[in-house]
């Protein structure tokens, strides 16, 4: 008999965190996360987590309970498992908005299909590669505290570092960025992201300053505020460094508008911005199409979301970037299993779906 789904448990986690983290919207030292475990008739258990980020995505904890316990939950009762795309939209239509929810389980979903099919997730998704190669991101401080951070991740295998920019001055973050350009030497990547720091013009002189002075940024990301799509694209437009949209892009009509303007260079996937893997397969789809390519990024996440998301990085040719550190930042994880993290490399354990136990 085809499998239906039983029953939905939603658990809290507090996860600590080796070291607090700074961006320049908030401070995080406990991640709060929100695990979902989706049962069905013939006894498979799939899993999904919805991080809350009350200033990113306007989720919180008791917002996300609720709708999955309330609204989404109950619709998904009953349902045939391998009716996946009507599963799949009495998710996303249930209600507007709360994307975090509506990821936990559309991952869960995802998690119990590849159980059932065998496979891993990303084989299912499209087998791209099995590994992926990922960043880490320094933790705001004084520039000597980055510098030593910077060249920890070195010793400890990373050769891409992720730097975050946009909560001083434009001269404060030039000093930065050389002094740890100088430390790191030529051979180390250097991404940025500004997380909405920048007014457009301060954007583009910035940027265009760092070029000049051959810092060799890789790329920057979200420099402008989320809902400023005409100062995305005009910072595209005025740069050559490429550029990445991250808090501008949630929905699949959000990707659209942007690369209508050719407003960014590449696209970062978030879970939790999408709803789940199946919207961003068709971000990155549509990018794709466009010539764009696109980042597979994270919230501050464990390892269930991360695990996810990890399976749709590799899964995907147009998949170019990957900023999947978050649960390398936790001391412990909420669920056994999961990605395997070596130096920057990600893997999987031969497990079918997610590959928790
Ligand atoms: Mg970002």
């Amino acid at each position: 008999m085809e499998p239906v789904i039983k029953k939905i448990d939603v658990q809290e986690a507090a996860v600590p965190l080796k070291r607090p983290f700074k961006t320049a919207l908030r401070t995080v030292t406990t991640a709060q996360t929100l695990i979902v475990k989706m049962t069905t008739s013939d006894g498979k258990v799939g899993y999904g987590e919805a991080a809350p980020t009350p200033v990113i995505t306007g989720d919180t904890l008791p917002s996300i309970e609720s709708a999955i316990n309330d609204v989404i939950g109950p619709k998904l009762i009953g349902k045939p498992l391998f009716d996946s795309a009507d599963i799949k939209a009495t998710i996303d239509q249930s209600m507007v908005h709360n994307s975090s929810p509506k990821a936990a389980l559309n991952i869960a979903v995802n998690d119990l299909l590849a159980q059932s099919y065998g496979v891993p997730l990303y084989q299912l998704l499209g087998g791209h590669s099995d590994h992926i190669t990922t960043d880490y991101t320094v933790s705001v401080g004084t520039i000597e505290d980055m510098i030593t951070q910077a060249q920890d991740l070195i010793t400890k295998g990373f050769t891409t570092l992720k730097i975050k920019v946009g909560d001083d001055s434009e001269e404060a973050d030039l000093d930065k960025i050389v002094a740890i350009r100088k430390a790191v030497g030529p051979a180390i990547q250097i991404r940025l992201d500004a997380n909405q720091g920048w007014h457009p013009k301060q954007a583009v002189a910035v940027i265009n300053r760092m070029r000049e002075l051959n810092l060799n940024v890789q790329l920057v990301e979200q420099p402008v505020k989320a809902t400023d799509f005409d100062g995305l694209a005009y910072v595209t437009a005025n740069t050559t460094t490429m550029i990445m949209a991250d808090e501008s892009i949630f929905s699949i009509e959000d990707a659209a508008r942007i690369i209508s303007m050719r407003g960014c260079d590449i696209i970062n996937l978030k879970l939790m911005k999408a709803g789940g893997i199946d919207n961003a397969v068709k971000i990155n789809t549509l990018a794709e199409a466009a010539g764009i390519p696109c980042m597979v990024g994270s919230m501050i996440e464990s390892s269930v979301s991360v695990t996810a998301a990890a399976h749709l990085a590799a899964a995907k040719r147009n998949i170019q970037y990957v900023d999947l550190d978050a649960s390398m930042m936790f001391s412990s994880n909420p669920i056994a299993g999961g990605i395997i993290n070596q130096k920057n490399e990600i893997s999987f354990p031969d497990l079918p779906g997610l590959g928790f136990k």
